[in-house]
């Protein structure tokens, strides 16, 4: 027995930190189907050819491919109590085999939805901001610079991310919710589906998280 667990939520809604946060405390793995095809990609086998002509003719590789590679990654010892995905599924067609997988495998499914409001991502996201000449992160509204619109460490005017003004965070956030509503109606109905309020600090969210999880892991011993 097993658990997988899928983290969903818009961008920027902490996704990556929460699995990275979730993968320190099980001690297991994080995967991500975008870095094994980038590693396929470099390697010169018959699928890395394959992988390799598909990026470069702009296409997505197939769900059978996909499939595959995931099958095959999460079917190596260090995923036998559980794996975390990342960036995986995508749709309902994929949700489909990872249920399938997860029935050969013995392990179960469990679903997490980072909710935050529209207004609070785009805010997030919109303060953003970053100094070109020493790489600090900095946030207007949750870390804001001691001078306004300067480095604290270096002094250089801070810049904004192109795709951070508020116009393109708010296309984002349509694309992202026309393209992953029919995963989660598919998740919504499924018993193992929880939401959780993404607008807590993290830590606050992380603990949450842990508890959903370790509760449905409870007769597994996940460590
Ligand atoms: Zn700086």
């Amino acid at each position: 027995m097993g658990a997988i667990i899928v983290l969903m939520g818009m961008p920027g809604a902490g996704k990556g930190t929460q699995a990275r946060l979730l993968a320190q405390r099980f001690g297991w793995p994080q995967i991500s189907t975008g870095d094994i095809l980038r590693e396929i990609a470099e390697t010169e086998t018959e699928l890395g050819r394959l992988v390799r002509q598909t990026q470069k003719a702009g296409q997505l590789v197939s769900d059978e491919i996909l499939a595959e590679i995931l099958r095959e990654r999460t079917g190596r010892a260090d995923c036998q109590r559980g794996y975390i995905l990342d960036g995986y599924p995508r749709t309902a067609a994929q949700a489909e085999f990872l249920d399938a997988l997860a029935r050969e495998q013995g392990k179960r499914v469990i679903v997490i939805h980072i909710v935050v409001s529209r207004d609070s991502l785009v805010k997030r996201l919109a303060g953003r901001r970053s100094c070109p000449r020493c790489g600090e992160i900095y946030n207007v509204h949750l870390r804001p610079p001691r001078e306004d619109e300067r480095c604290d460490r270096c002094g250089a005017p801070l810049l904004r991310r192109a795709d951070d003004v508020p116009e393109a965070i708010e296309k984002r956030c349509d694309v992202y919710r026309e393209k992953t509503a029919p995963l989660l109606d598919y998740y919504r109905q499924r018993a193992a589906f929880f939401e959780v309020d993404g607008e807590r600090p993290i830590e606050e969210i992380f603990r949450q998280i842990e508890a959903i999880v370790r509760a449905e892991v409870a007769g597994d011993d996940p460590r």
